[in-house]
């Protein structure tokens, strides 16, 4: 079983021409749906046809109904914990002509998730525990550790990349997942990587050797790091390699992080927590996932993502 503790987000997906300029007012096409990165993650996963649990916060509010309306209508198990004070997370996206986004994201109760909260019991006898960095970090760090001692697989995906993640945390995870973005921060953060101005534009020119001994630096066993169309570059102790995205035409790649990262954590638990094979499983939720608008509503299910191996 997988177990993601993490956010759940409404998404107001506004679909626009161009981006508004400071002081005007556009309109827009609205498409509401179901995000927040954790959440996401935990549809992705059961999608993908391996049973997962999503634990996370809500308010008491409409869009806080909604979450556990998109959950029961997709047979997504989640424990929804209903915070008085704070509002459901809330996320503007505005998606323009070319695909591009912007968001603003309210996380309200999101960062209002304690470690009373959590309950210990569905963490014993998971196999797999997955956080991100969208909600509270002294809960995703108590998580990653309890999960541990119990000897599940954990992963932490340090998203999004304006979240200042203490690396304390990474002592208690396994698995690491950024994007290129997330990675470069990480990098210049960890005192031990002797970088400090790295860019993602050295990334894309770093041999394969020398991005191994970089994943090596923050002493996280398995390093995966998401490379959008190119797949991504899996690193463990001995062994590096890059696994190739699926080709596909994208037409929206708002949650392919989120689509790889819950596939991956499916991948594990199918796989036999054989990396590679989850990484190539990983890869392929995803780009089925960039073929489709919206975020937690556009990812496959276990007999899609079968067909499209078989291609
Ligand atoms: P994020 O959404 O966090 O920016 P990436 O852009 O690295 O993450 O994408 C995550 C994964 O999604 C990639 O590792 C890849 O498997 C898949 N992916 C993203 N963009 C494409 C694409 N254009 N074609 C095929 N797969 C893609």
């Amino acid at each position: 079983r997988v177990v993601i503790v993490g956010s759940y987000v409404q998404d107001l997906s506004f679909y626009v021409a161009e981006f508004a300029r400071p002081g005007e007012t556009l309109p827009a096409d609205l498409r509401p749906g179901a995000g927040g990165k954790g959440f996401n993650q935990a549809v992705a996963a059961t999608q993908a046809g391996v049973p997962t649990l999503f634990i996370g916060a809500i308010g008491h509010d409409a869009a806080g109904a909604g979450a556990r309306d998109f959950a029961r209508q997709h047979g997504v198990r989640a424990e929804f914990v209903v915070k008085k004070k704070e509002p459901t997370g809330v996320a503007s996206i505005a998606i323009n002509a070319a695909g591009q986004n912007q968001i603003l994201v309210a996380l309200g109760a999101n960062l209002a998730l304690h470690i009373r909260d959590v309950p210990i019991r569905p963490l014993t006898g998971a196999e797999v525990v997955v956080c991100q960095a969208e909600s509270d970090m002294k809960t995703a760090a108590h998580v990653l550790r309890t999960a541990r001692r119990q000897g599940a697989v954990t992963i932490f995906n340090p998203a999004p990349m304006h979240a200042k993640v203490d690396l304390a945390i990474l002592r208690h995870v396994e698995v690491l997942i950024p994007n290129e973005a997330e990675f470069v921060a990480l990098v210049n953060r960890s005192p031990r990587s002797g970088l400090k101005n790295f860019t993602t534009e050295a990334l894309l020119r770093l041999a394969p050797d020398r991005l191994h001994a970089l994943c090596r630096t923050f002493n996280v066993p398995i390093v995966i790091v998401t490379l959008g169309a190119r797949g991504c570059f899996v690193s463990q102790p001995d062994v590096y390699a890059r696994v190739n995205a699926h080709g596909v035409d994208a037409v929206d790649t708002t949650g392919a992080g989120d689509a790889f990262v819950g596939g991956f954590a499916a991948g594990l638990v199918k796989f036999n927590k054989n990396v590679f094979e989850a990484a190539h499983f990983a890869n392929a939720v995803a780009a089925l996932a960039v073929t489709r608008h919206g975020t937690a509503s556009g990812m496959p299910t276990a007999r899609e993502i079968a067909r499209f191996l078989r291609r």
